[in-house]
């Protein structure tokens, strides 16, 4: 028995052996095969990914020059080289664009994509709806106010005011690939004087913390509303103190972080550029030393002419405004341009910043059309649309030309922009934004009878 159970035991472990070499015979080969499978499929899938792109351009300005016949090489979300009747690599998709006119994805400096309206009749944009939009459903919303810049060949926003996160969470899921939109850099809700606000005893205390819950919470930027002014009220009025500007402006670039300061009158424009912002939005009227200072300090100046010329287009209409607005908003239009025009000519660095809101999307670069009148070359103008937005977002290494190591973000126009400043506003045909055709409108479009 004893014999028997050893021999038993041996010939149990006998066979145990031959199954477990059977087994890692095809146990081995299924798993070589698995490998050899899986490699195939990454092979395949990062070919795929890989596609290359090759785009002819008859004429393109790649943010600082004129390139002819040039040929665009893209692989994935990148530009791989830029090059005047350069060859187009072996097995490349090529995507024939020579009939138009290349130009970097362009930047609009100041926007709020969140400020959604369906344009039912009966409402105007700011009707208070019974209860509030949840803030997942503003930011499905917002998403059409994003393809209508993407439209309009603007491929990223500084976005300055937002409710409730929508705007973090409009970035985060475009930049993960679950929604398509323009490139989002994004302030969260603006920030306001804290004066005479109940519980608040240390207003610059105050405003300290708020600049840093904005970026805990997730902001690129730290806007503030440095004065009165918006829609229909044209009221200038500073509200923010000089010094809890400049309590804002140190506690955001202790964080590594820019500030954009709104001032639609002069005083809280000169205590902005006095506290140090990154950027100075609207500021109509400012004195001769406040645009010195600016221009000595190099801040940047988003005089968003153009945003109050729509306000006025759509005043009776859309948003009815009260009696005599649109008078006041066209007499503010001629001193913002005023403004901006002595600016430019005293050397201030000007940007495009349309304000866009509602249905104004889609309308961002008409800017570029006060911006030419002022006096800047097109060149100059486009410049302020494209390579300038990228310094002053501080990505100029990645954004804002058609260069090698850059984002594919390219936009295809009917016409020359160096010759006429409304082709870049007009006549948008193609647009590719980190590599993907977000915008096609090449194909003649087939009409019915
Ligand atoms: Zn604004």
């Amino acid at each position: 028995m004893i014999g028997g159970e050893r021999d038993g035991t041996a010939q149990t472990l006998e066979n145990l052996l031959r199954r477990f070499r059977k087994y890692q015979f095809w146990g081995g080969l299924m798993f070589r095969i698995r490998i050899l499978l899986l490699i195939m499929v990454l092979c395949i899938s990062v070919s795929a990914n890989a596609a290359t792109k090759a785009i002819k351009f008859g004429k393109l300005w790649d943010g600082h020059k004129v390139i002819n016949n040039a040929v665009v090489v893209v692989e994935n979300d990148k530009i791989v080289s830029v090059t005047p009747n350069g060859r187009v690599p072996a097995g490349a998709e090529v995507i024939d664009l020579s009939r138009f006119t290349g130009i970097p994805g362009m930047i609009d400096a100041h926007t709020h994509v969140t400020y959604y309206w369906d344009g039912k009749p009966g409402t105007t944009p700011r009707t208070r709806p019974e209860k509030p939009h949840h803030v997942a459903v503003t930011v499905v919303l917002s998403q059409e106010n994003g393809m209508k810049a993407l439209q309009a060949g603007v491929t990223t926003l500084r976005d300055l005011n937002a409710n409730g996160g929508a705007d973090y969470a409009l970035r985060d899921l475009i930049n993960m690939g679950k929604l398509v939109g323009p490139r989002l850099f994004v302030s969260g809700g603006g920030l306001r004087s804290y004066k005479g606000q109940p519980g608040v005893t240390d207003p610059i205390g105050e405003a300290v913390k708020m600049v840093n819950t904005r970026l805990d919470e997730g902001s690129d930027w730290i806007k503030v509303f440095g004065s009165m002014g918006g829609f229909e009220n044209v009221k200038g009025d500073q509200t923010v103190s000089y010094e809890e500007m400049k309590a804002m402006v140190d506690a955001t670039h202790a964080r590594g972080h820019k500030i954009a300061i709104h001032s639609y009158g002069p005083e809280g424009a000169r205590d902005a550029i006095r506290a140090g912002t990154d950027t100075l939005e609207h500021a109509t009227d400012m004195d001769d030393a406040t645009i010195a200072e600016m221009v000595r300090e190099g801040i940047w100046y988003v005089p968003t002419i153009d945003h109050n010329q729509y306000y006025v287009e759509n005043a009776d209409d859309v948003y009815h405004f009260a009696p005599g607005s649109k008078e006041n908003l066209q007499d503010y239009i001629r001193r913002n341009f005023a403004t901006a025009t002595k600016a430019f000519k005293a050397g201030a660095k000007l940007l495009v910043g349309s304000d866009a809101v509602y249905n104004g999307f889609g309308l961002n670069m008409r800017e570029l059309t006060w911006f030419v009148k002022m006096g800047m070359t097109n060149e100059q103008a486009l410049q302020t649309a494209t390579v300038n937005q990228a310094e002053m977002l501080g990505m100029e290494k990645s954004l804002g030309s058609v260069a090698p190591g850059f984002f594919a973000d390219i936009v295809a126009v009917e016409g020359d922009p160096l010759a006429d400043i409304n082709v870049v506003v007009n006549n948008v045909r193609w647009v590719m934004k980190g590599g993907a055709v977000v915008v096609d409108k090449t194909k003649p479009v087939s009409k019915s009878n």
